[in-house]
């Protein structure tokens, strides 16, 4: 809590107006995430993904008062009479100020964590492990960006005892602006890998600059066998504050004497000054041992005693680092989130289910557990999230567990309400039966096994699974972005239920980074969207005459190809009373399938001039070949006739529509023709049509083995008996064929699939639900093992479309809607 005086003062400010004095008690730089207005202190950032004061005025209504800026004042304080504003001139530059100065006031010891891997599991074993013994504040889930880390830190109470932030970098000199706001007294240095490695040239300069973060620590924490971290240490100088702890050296200050595991617990043996111990651990992966022994080096120099709880060691739990969103019966969303139980991740929980609920249909149902070890007094910590829950418009909630029963009366005000004891009491009653059209979010501590009521509420009907990776079509996105200037506009496709990944949740995804245009094929698609909640602009491709109300009623922006098509639209409009009804020129410039042809634009430039019913927002053509080098010319072609049509449009009209042309291909490869506008496809879903590096997998198709069965030397296999062998096989038959979108000329072993480490190819046709592959090779296969289809680097939809002769946009339009999407956020 500061107050907005002092926050003048640690910002610089240029210019202020202040109407009300006023005590900030909340940070906000993300207009969506706003649950409680009062004593919120709004930060419009300008970055890449958008401009906050674009919110500002929206956000005045909703109650906020306190604004950072960094444009003049005077326009926003007329729409916004009551408000307090503050100018800087560098609004980022300023939230790191507020949080640097917050940060002095501080004195007790401040964790600071870093590497490419690992930083989210070791900031939350060490609050494990710490938490009884000591008041925490630590990072909300990886907030370590130059946004993340200054938010974070300023969740620092004086009552705090130790806090503990993660820093991330991408780009030399981030690291100087984080060390000044964290100030770590303690340093951890994870491993380091090649992620965000594109802006440094080589992996010392990054393990340089992510030293930066200690240079007045007290103590460094690394892996002492890691040879190019320990050469960054000594080169920084920093080598006399460190505590390499090693499996080799003997010398090391730390030094793990062994490592033993049996099914699912490790010992780990270590001796520290010649002190030894042995710890046992719940787990048996090398990287949660790395992490925990990065714990342990920790705590040996700053709360030893914490050595000697041995059984605290036990019961870490491990670190979910992904909110799971589930398709459920009866119209339900599930979001399942087993990552910790404590009252900041109920918070954040809570945000990513406000986002994901629909305004108008969808209900917002919470089943939340006792929250264990708070270090909070209940009483204190369940007002608390009642009146959370009251902020966040919860309408059912059910809680489970004794804490929660006792307390029902702080829950009154939710119109409706259940409780329950035990996880089974809640699993017995009908409860969970009677919820439909909600977004139920999962909220358990690990003892209350809530993955039970997630299987229960989640369909299970077909074993066959699209995982979509939502954050990576985010990141797809803003990489695709950074290809083009700021000031170029995006639309992004999401005809065909988004390449048949579903184009609600896409929609919801990329309405959050802030694009500027949806695209649908048809009407009906948009009305789809728009009933759950898209306030996106939508164009429609390939409208129909059928659907014309349709299009007014959903305000929906079709796209125009013909003059028959244009006169209805008009006739439509002026019936309706509309005036400039936005609408979108297609252009034919010599793919030959929809548009208006070069001799068609006088006629077209009167049409719309002489009709302020209509107004065209944009102009537009679309490219045949641009991933196809050896048809440059003829692109080149297409843009010129493209830009002459455009031009010669605009002459005739009142007013400058957007001009338009590149898809994915033509992003890549011809983005000097930009114009005002791109239009994004397959990159989105990660594939790139020239083969560029820098996407991610967006999409992975996987199943389940039904069945495992030898099969004697020539013995048929499937429809046509075409699967015969001269040697005995193994086959396993998974529940995936041609009608969930397989391709039947996958079989025959066209195709493979993945199974473990090994390719397994296709044996016999490929049926209609069902397919065999051969696992001879595979070791220890069994029954319900998992199988990937597609998305991983080893079978990716490019090689599968190869195989078969097509594209991948081919093979993700025809994956069949039974086959069950499950959405998550990484
Ligand atoms: C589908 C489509 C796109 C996107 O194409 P990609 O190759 O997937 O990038 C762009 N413009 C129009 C008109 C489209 O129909």
């Amino acid at each position: 809590m500061e107050t907005i005086k002092t926050i003048i003062k640690s910002v610089k400010a240029k210019d202020s107006l202040i109407k009300n004095e006023c005590q900030i008690q909340a940070l906000l730089t993300d207009s969506r995430s706003l649950t409680h207005p009062i004593d919120v202190l709004f930060i419009a950032l300008c970055t890449r993904h958008g401009d906050g004061h674009k919110y500002i005025e929206e956000l005045y209504k909703k109650g906020i008062t306190n604004f950072l800026i960094s444009k003049p004042i005077p326009g926003f304080a007329k729409k916004c009479p009551n408000a307090n504003f503050i100018r800087v001139d560098d609004t980022l530059k300023a939230l790191q100020d507020i949080a640097r100065e917050h940060r002095k006031k501080f004195n007790n010891p401040v964790i600071g964590i870093t590497g490419s891997n690992g930083k989210t599991i070791v900031k939350e074993f060490l609050n494990q492990l710490l938490r009884d013994d000591l008041q925490i504040t630590r990072s909300p889930r990886s907030y370590n960006s130059q946004i993340g880390v200054p938010l974070s830190v300023w969740n620092l109470k004086p009552s705090d005892q130790l806090g503990i932030f993660e820093a991330g970098i991408s780009k030399p000199g981030e690291m100087e602006t984080l060390e000044r706001i964290i100030k770590p007294t303690i340093g951890v240095i994870t491993s380091i890998g090649s992620a965000h490695q594109e802006n440094f040239s080589t992996l010392s300069e990054k393990i340089e600059e992510k030293l930066h973060l200690f240079v007045d620590s007290d103590c460094i924490v690394y892996n002492a066998d890691d040879k190019q971290i320990s050469a960054g240490v000594c080169n920084a100088g920093l080598d006399g504050r460190c505590i390499g702890w090693s499996r080799i050296d003997t010398s090391a200050p730390l030094f793990i004497q062994s490592i033993v595991s049996d099914e699912d617990t490790t010992d780990i043996s270590f001796r520290y000054f010649g002190m030894e111990q042995t710890l046992k651990v719940p787990f048996t992966d090398k990287a949660s041992i790395e992490d925990i022994i990065h714990c342990i080096a920790v705590i040996l120099q700053f709360r030893p005693a914490v050595l000697s709880k041995k059984e605290r060691f036990m019961q870490l739990d491990p670190v979910a680092m992904r909110l799971e969103l589930k398709g459920g019966n009866s119209g339900n969303t599930v979001i399942n989130d087993s990552y910790n139980n404590d009252f900041n991740a109920l918070e954040i929980a809570l945000d990513f289910q406000k986002r994901r609920a629909r305004k108008a249909d969808t209900r917002k149902v919470l089943v939340l557990s006792d929250i264990l070890e708070s270090g909070i007094l209940p009483e204190t910590l369940y007002e608390s999230v009642a009146e959370l829950l009251k902020e966040c418009e919860i309408d059912q909630f059910i809680g489970v567990g004794k804490d929660l029963c006792k307390r029902k009366k702080l829950f009154a005000d939710i119109p409706q309400t259940d409780f329950f004891e035990s996880t089974p009491d809640l699993m017995e009653s009908k409860v969970l039966d009677m919820i439909s059209n909600s977004c139920i979010l999962l909220k358990g501590a690990r003892q209350f096994k809530f993955e039970q009521l997630c299987d229960k509420l989640s369909r299970q009907i077909h074993e066959t699974t699209l995982e979509i990776n939502l954050q990576a079509i985010a990141n797809n996105t803003l990489f695709y972005k950074s290809k083009i200037k700021p000031t170029t506009k995006m639309v992004c496709m999401v005809k065909a239920q988004g390449y048949g990944v579903g184009s609600y949740e896409l929609a919801k995804t990329l309405q959050s980074t802030h694009i500027d245009y949806l695209a649908v094929a048809l009407a009906d698609e948009g009305k789809e969207l728009r009933e759950r909640d898209i306030d996106l602009p939508i164009m429609v491709m390939n409208p129909e005459r059928s659907t014309w109300r349709m299009l007014f009623d959903y305000r929906l922006e079709p796209e125009i190809f013909s003059f028959g098509i244009l006169n209805e639209i008009i006739g439509r409009a002026a019936a309706t009373g509309q005036h400039a009804y936005p609408i979108h020129i297609k252009i034919d410039s010599g793919m030959h399938r929809l548009g208006f042809g070069p001799d068609d634009i006088p006629k077209l430039g009167k049409i719309l001039a002489a009709h302020p019913e209509v107004r065209a927002m944009s102009v537009f053509s679309h490219l045949a070949a641009a991933d196809d080098p050896s048809l440059d010319e003829f692109t080149h072609n297409q843009i010129h006739k493209f830009e002459k049509a455009s031009k010669e449009l605009q002459s005739y009209l009142p007013y400058k529509p957007l001009m338009h042309i590149l898809n994915t291909a033509g992003i890549e490869r011809f983005s000097e023709y930009q114009f005002d506008m791109v239009r994004l496809g397959i990159g989105m879903y990660g594939c790139s049509p020239n083969k560029i590096e820098g996407l991610e997998t967006v999409i992975k198709l996987r199943s389940t083995i039904l069945q495992v069965k030898d099969i004697p030397a020539g013995e048929p296999i499937g429809y046509g008996c075409l699967g015969v062998h001269d040697k005995p096989v193994k086959i396993a038959i998974l529940p995936i064929g041609y009608a969930d979108g397989y391709r039947r000329q996958l079989g025959r072993g066209v195709g493979k699939v993945l199974i473990g480490d090994h390719l397994c190819p296709t044996i016999g046709n490929i049926c209609m639900d069902t397919c065999m592959v051969d696992v001879t090779d595979v070791p220890n296969v069994t029954e319900g093992q998992k199988v990937t289809l597609f998305g991983d680097p080893r079978l990716t939809i490019e090689d599968l479309s190869s195989w078969v002769g097509t594209i991948p946009y081919e093979l993700l339009a025809v994956l069949s809607t039974r086959v069950k999407r499950i959405y998550f956020k990484e």
